[in-house]
């Protein structure tokens, strides 16, 4: 089983020996907690408090609205002091409950504990459904959305994503590490509820301990380890399920269309809190790390807990911020500066100064080829990018820009420094919003 090599694919520094060996520390709770109404993939959730309520840890503050939505709930006891626009990790101000807690933490009743065993496949969903779960590894798409495969798709494989392929972020490593019969929990829930037999978990031949760790917890079971070999996007979705399965998912498809769903380690932890103990997902592990970064930690972070906040508990900036970045340096999104909060799709908060920032100028393509042979997706970056510019959307779809997955590999590897994915995603955004249209 396993061990397919996707094409394309980049190696970029590692550069996660900063957090690697640190045990997860729980991040103090800051003064208040900001949290958008959006923060999933889907529509934003609706308000269900208003400003001057007083709440419990787990209490729904904001309802789903409609199938591909995701609830969200009080990270901590409190009163709601403002239901307003704040800046959010888009650029833009959205509406945002702001909670002020009060120190004690004290948990809501919430739908109380159950054995995950006694319960049908429909509770089960609706348990993580209304623990407002989404996929953590970044990509925050409702979890309960891709547990409800169409009739007629059979899944036959659960593969479990503790790649963690993306520099700088160690979030999942610890995890795996410390967390890790959380992790088997709720991998062993998700194989009830899709009825699967076979369920891998890929982990990065990087982190040789997480991977002896998740062999020992899953002893007895049937799941199967998988190392991968290092090789940067091996934790995308389409790459994954190749490496591990050796299915290959078609372009336009999605992973249920070769009997696969596919989940982080984070998101499986988070689903076993869910289901066994009634808890909504209220925190998440986030790396904070980057060479501007007085002390770099992986921290247990309540949403919603301010970046600025979350700089401080790692003892401040040793230098001026250069570069902001939420998530991996390869597919983060950047920062103009620390408004925002933590969602929860924060896998890590990157924060570099002007002394570690490569200092590359840009130029005209050298006709190189390097960002072809590094698209995992064998598209052509720096043919996309050029129509891109040109506005010639036509061609940019018939060169297959909507398979870009985002991952950034052409960037990475252009020695004329092109911002190649800034001008693939450009090419995307014109071609959906023209759907739109027609
Ligand atoms: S075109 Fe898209 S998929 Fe291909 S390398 Fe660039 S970002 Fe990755
Ligand atoms: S990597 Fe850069 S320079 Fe080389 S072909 Fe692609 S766009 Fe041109």
């Amino acid at each position: 089983m396993g061990h397919h090599s996707f094409s394309g694919g980049v190696h970029p520094p590692d550069s996660k020996a900063q957090t690697a060996s640190k045990a997860i520390e729980n991040c103090p709770l800051p003064e208040e907690l900001v949290l958008p109404l959006m923060m999933h993939i889907g529509a934003p959730a609706s308000a269900v408090v208003a400003v001057g309520d007083r709440v419990l840890h787990g209490d729904l503050i904001a309802a789903p609205r409609g199938f591909v939505s995701a609830g969200i709930h009080a990270s901590t006891s409190g009163e709601v002091i403002a239901l307003e626009p704040r800046p959010h990790v888009s650029g833009s101000r959205l509406l945002s409950i702001v909670i002020r807690p009060d120190g004690e933490d004290r948990w809501a009743q919430g739908p109380g504990e159950a054995d995950p065993n006694e319960l049908s496949t429909d509770q089960l969903r609706d348990r993580i459904r209304d623990a407002g779960i989404v996929g953590l590894g970044g990509a925050t798409f409702p979890t309960q959305v891709k547990l409800s495969p169409p009739e007629g798709k059979k899944i036959d494989t659960l593969l479990i994503n503790g790649v963690e392929c993306e520099p700088f972020l160690t979030a999942d490593h610890r995890l795996m590490l410390e967390q890790g019969e959380r992790i088997l929990d709720g991998m062993e829930i998700l194989r009830c509820l899709l009825a699967v037999d076979q369920v891998i978990l890929g982990i990065e031949e990087n982190k040789p301990d997480a991977i002896v760790a998740m062999r020992q917890i899953c002893k007895g079971t049937s799941i199967e380890v998988c190392p991968l070999p290092v090789r940067y996007p091996q934790g995308a979705e389409k790459q994954l399920i190749f490496a591990a399965c050796g299915r290959e998912v078609p372009s336009g498809g999605l992973p249920m269309d070769v009997g696969v769903v596919v989940q982080n380690v984070a998101t499986a932890a988070s689903i076993s809190d869910a289901v066994r103990y009634g808890r909504a997902l209220t925190e998440r592990i986030c790396t904070v790390s980057g060479p501007a970064v007085a002390q770099p930690k992986n921290l247990r972070i309540r949403i919603g807990t301010p970046l600025t906040h979350l700089v401080e508990v790692c003892g401040g900036l040793k230098e001026e911020a250069a570069k902001i970045l939420l998530g991996g340096p390869m597919m983060g999104m950047a920062q103009m500066n620390l408004a925002a909060s933590a969602t929860k799709g924060t896998s890590g908060l990157l924060v570099f100064g002007s002394s570690s920032l490569p200092k590359m100028l840009q130029g005209p393509c050298i006709r190189c080829g390097r960002c072809v042979s590094a698209c995992p997706v064998r598209i052509s970056p720096t043919t996309i990018a050029a129509y891109a510019r040109l506005d010639m959307i036509d061609e940019a779809q018939q060169c297959h820009a909507m398979d870009c997955i985002e991952c950034g590999c052409c960037t990475y590897t252009c020695p004329a420094a092109l911002p190649l994915v800034q001008s693939v995603r450009h090419a995307k955004g014109a071609i959906v919003a023209r759907r739109r249209k027609v």
